[in-house]
């Protein structure tokens, strides 16, 4: 068996599992896509030390590093299942049981689509998920940000200190985010808010170059000039295939301690698939760190 398994190949997993092998102790990592969600990300300008780079390479760097140790690498490979006997046993796909004194569960997450054409056309071509990451590229220009929750009315808040002018989209009548956030958003002088409202295209030709809505009041259709749209309807931890074997929050997030341990003893989780509130490459590092750190804690006690 391995002192360590870490399931999940991105930024948290290769961190825990970089972190475990330098403890001298038998690693594993098995993982979907080796490079997870920054395989789809283009410039990445906030990993911390390194002004620029694109996704792809820092994909390779993480298993370049990865590389130096004498970690088992699986990759191509989903989990299906988890189940705490004397060891952790992890379930893959094709059958394969995998077995470990600690797992360290690092799966992430995607972000929830719109679903409408032009979305997937024209992502990092002006359709965007991040504020944190992708904010400053729009610089002086008009963007719309479509969802009312919190996420979407605190990315608002944040682009209308850095772009022209922000146009929130909300489908609902109301918008769902906290009133606090509300107050905040209506007392900023470039920002629209548009409510029952429904996103039905993201038009642009190279790039985005504006957002068709109908007003589902009136069903008028209205189009609006900008160039770049913020997808903030929600964040989906990829932590189904756990069950209940593990304990989730509501939207789903693992939840862990501040030694990124979860409600099974010997099972941690790092990255985007926990409750931390922010998710971000430097974050996720961090985390799978701090779990990696907490699995050797654990061994090296029991
Ligand atoms: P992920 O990167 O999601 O990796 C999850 C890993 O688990 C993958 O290897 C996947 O294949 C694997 N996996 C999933 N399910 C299973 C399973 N059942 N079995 C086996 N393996 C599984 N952050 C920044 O800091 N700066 C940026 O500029 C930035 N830009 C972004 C742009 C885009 C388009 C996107 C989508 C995200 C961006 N982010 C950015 C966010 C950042 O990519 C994430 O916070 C980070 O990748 C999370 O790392 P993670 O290791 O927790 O999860």
């Amino acid at each position: 068996p391995y002192d360590v398994l870490v399931v999940g190949g991105g930024p948290a997993g290769a961190s825990a599992a970089i972190y475990a092998a330098r403890k001298g102790i038998r690693t594993g990592l098995v993982a979907d896509r080796f490079g997870g969600q920054v395989l789809d990300t283009v410039g990445i300008e906030n990993f911390i030390s390194v002004k620029y780079t694109e996704g792809p390479q820092l994909a390779a760097s993480l298993e370049e590093h990865v590389k130096e140790y004498g970690i088992d690498v699986m990759k191509g490979h989903l989990a299906k299942g988890l189940e705490k006997k004397e060891l952790v046993e992890v379930e893959l796909e094709n059958g394969a049981i995998l077995k470990s004194k600690t797992v360290i569960i690092s799966t992430g997450a995607r972000w929830r689509n719109v679903g409408v054409p032009g979305e997937a056309e024209f992502r990092n071509k002006g359709v965007t998920y991040c504020p944190h990451c992708d904010g400053p590229l729009f610089t002086g220009k008009d963007v719309a940000v479509i969802g009312g929750g919190n996420s979407g009315i605190e990315a608002a808040i944040d682009l209308a200190g850095i772009v022209r002018h922000v146009t929130v989209l909300e489908f609902m009548p109301e918008l769902k985010a906290d009133a606090v956030l509300q107050k905040r958003l209506y007392s900023l002088p470039n920002v629209t808010v548009l409510k029952n409202v429904q996103t039905k295209e993201i038009t642009g030709t190279d790039k985005v170059d504006g957002i068709t809505y109908v007003d589902r009041d009136t069903g008028a259709e209205e189009h609006i000039e900008l160039q770049g749209v913020f997808v903030q309807i929600g964040l989906v931890p990829n932590t189904d295939w756990l069950g209940d074997t593990v304990e989730r929050n509501r939207m789903g997030e693992i939840v862990v301690n501040s030694h990124g341990a979860t409600n099974v003893p010997g099972v941690f989780a790092a990255g985007d698939c926990i409750n931390s509130p922010y998710k971000q490459i430097i974050i996720s590092m961090g985390s799978g760190a701090t779990a990696a750190l907490g699995a050797f804690d654990y061994l090296i006690r029991n």
